[in-house]
């Protein structure tokens, strides 16, 4: 048998778009190998929507890959341990696999991978499969450059799954676990988003054929946005659909020239020499896709994809923010209470409260509640509910953000601790996202279909007093027997006096010499000289808002 390569499958659940498969197939005989992790599944951030998502997905890239000729592995257990037991069974060549941006947990399993792998002389390729550069911030001092590194990454072709694997005879494949077996609670969401392969191809090409119409008109409402979004979310998370191919998808589909069809596949620069040629194959499934007749819209969509990348480049960048503030003394900032509370709750009061959807601001409740049921949210309602938590609340990030984690069905580490981080006002932005509660309700779901969807126990509140039903009079309430207090939360917390007694501890924290020095130095460091002095207006404009060059 020729040397065998094993193809570990980490967050990267799809056969099209995969440099380590394509390489591994060129080489010889391919082991595809997926490790269920009981310690990933105990971290704090993992939930049960996740194992859902991901069991589906490997269920789909099981058959796929046996339809190339060797169906994936699946094994538990602890990465080195597992690696070693199959190495014992059917001794491997090379090891392959995608790098991966995770949190301290999945650096040290890398890292112990890398190092049993070094001791057995077995050569491990981590490829890159999006834009985020390892080693960046150790080599470059400023991220000006950062963009065009993503701008060559993305250039095309996109790569097709390997013509046929070389299979590995007389190896079990493998069950997989169910949630019981990996002791996590049942998946109970109301609705639910299919994972594997397919389904997020379909939803690209739904998106592109057309569906991204009217995408920047309807992302906000939560009424709107589950129709007006891609909802390719879970699916770049989990990659079951590669970033790269879809950035080339969309820019085929009517984003910027058409150039990057012909260039070289700058993803393959860091292959080992032979193997690049045969891997550029040109994929081109997209050339199914009309050209799209609403550009803005793309644009808008294209913009994110880059987004995608720009935020985990942070985490990849400094793995502190996992439990540290970018700017590291607003850890400070809540640690004194404000004492502002009806009732006067106590933190844990108040987490719970928001998390049950018990605050008594319904469209925050909403949201909470319609989080538990489908693992999703448009990015502005999750953006209230970071700011209700954090400004209204008065809660620290770290006392919220494990909790979120394990309900974004799409959670993406560096995405979620730059937007926790960016709505709690932690960050060297200096505008402060403190969202009316109220005001969002009337804007974004003016006639309650939200709402009264996601919290019942409203439904019969008339609609002049839903966005704030502890107004309606004892009389009218009677007359629909309804009570507030009863049957429904008064507010945990009262607005205006809570906004502004958090803008006030803000305003006073940030006066502090230490404070104002750690923040400039963080804008130094992420700030894009060339970029802000060719357009000062639109540098102050994306300051203020805290946007991209400064966080
Ligand atoms: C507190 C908070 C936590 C978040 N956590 C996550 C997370 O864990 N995973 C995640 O993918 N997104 C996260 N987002 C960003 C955003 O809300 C989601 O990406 C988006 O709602 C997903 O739906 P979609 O795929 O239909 O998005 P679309 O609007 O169709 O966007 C397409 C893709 O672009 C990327 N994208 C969109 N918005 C952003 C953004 N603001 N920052 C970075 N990338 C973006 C995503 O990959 C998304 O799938 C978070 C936002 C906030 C405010």
């Amino acid at each position: 048998m020729d040397a065998v390569q094993v193809v570990w499958f980490k967050r990267d659940l799809r056969v099209a778009d995969h440099a380590p498969l394509l390489a591994a197939a060129r080489r010889g005989p391919v082991l595809p190998l997926y490790i269920v992790e009981p310690g990933l599944v105990r971290q704090p951030d993992y939930g049960p929507a996740h194992w859902t998502f991901v069991r589906e997905s490997l269920r789909e890239l099981r058959a796929s890959l046996a339809a190339l000729g060797q169906p994936l592995l699946v094994r538990v257990g602890e990465a080195t341990k597992v690696l070693q037991g199959l190495h014992e069974a059917a001794p491997f060549a090379a090891l392959w696999a995608h790098e991966e941006t995770g949190l301290a947990w999945s650096f040290a399993r890398d890292r112990a991978v890398r190092a049993w792998a070094q001791s057995r002389g077995i050569p491990f390729t981590e490829l890159p499969q999006h834009g985020v550069v390892r080693g960046y911030a150790a080599r470059y001092p400023s991220r000006a450059a950062w963009s065009a590194r993503w701008e060559e990454r993305m250039r095309g072709p996109a790569l097709a799954p390997p013509a046929a694997l070389r299979p590995v005879p007389d190896l079990a494949h493998g069950s997989l676990p169910t949630h019981q077996q990996l002791g996590l609670p049942p998946d109970d969401r109301l609705e639910r988003q299919a994972g594997g392969e397919s389904a997020g191809l379909a939803l690209r090409d739904a998106f592109l054929g057309g569906g991204a119409a009217g995408y920047r008109r309807g992302m906000s409402s939560p009424n709107t946005a589950p129709d007006a979004c891609s909802r390719l979310s879970p699916h770049l998370a989990w990659g079951t659909v590669s970033l790269r191919a879809l950035v080339l998808a969309t820019k085929q589909s009517g984003v910027g020239s058409r150039e990057s069809r012909e260039g070289p596949l700058p993803l393959l620069a860091s292959l080992p020499s032979a193997a690049s040629d045969s891997l550029a194959t040109p994929y081109s499934p997209d050339s199914r896709l009309p050209t799209h007749d609403s550009p803005r819209d793309l644009a808008a969509f294209a913009s994110r994809l880059h987004w995608h990348c720009h935020f985990m480049q942070k985490l990849e960048d400094a793995g502190r923010i996992e439990r540290e503030s970018l700017v590291a003394p607003y850890d400070e900032l809540r640690a004194v209470e404000l004492g502002i509370f009806v009732g006067g709750l106590g933190r844990e009061e108040r987490l719970a409260a928001w998390r049950a959807g018990q605050t008594g601001y319904p469209l925050i409740d909403a949201c909470a509640r319609a989080l538990r049921g489908t693992g999703w949210l448009p990015f502005r309602m999750r953006a209230l509910l970071v700011s209700f938590a954090a400004h209204d609340l008065w809660l620290p990030w770290q006392t919220f953000s494990d909790g979120l984690a394990r309900l974004w069905l799409d959670y993406e580490p560096g995405i979620h601790l730059c937007q926790v981080q960016m709505q709690s006002g932690v960050t060297a932005g200096d505008a402060l996202r403190l969202y009316n509660p109220t005001k969002q309700a009337l804007d974004h779901d003016p006639a309650g279909v939200f709402i009264r969807r996601w919290v019942p126990e409203l439904r019969r509140v008339p609609l002049p007093y839903l966005h704030q039903p502890w107004t309606m009079p004892a009389e009218e309430a009677a007359n629909v027997g309804w009570v507030v207090g009863r049957d429904y939360p008064l507010p945990i917390v009262d607005h205006e006096a809570a906004s502004g007694a958090a803008r006030a501890a803000i305003g006073l924290f940030r006066r502090r010499p230490d404070v104002q020095a750690a923040t400039q130095a963080m804008r130094d460091r992420h700030s894009d000289p060339r970029r802000n002095a060719a357009r000062p207006d639109a540098a102050a404009k994306q300051r203020a808002r805290g946007q991209l060059s400064l966080f």
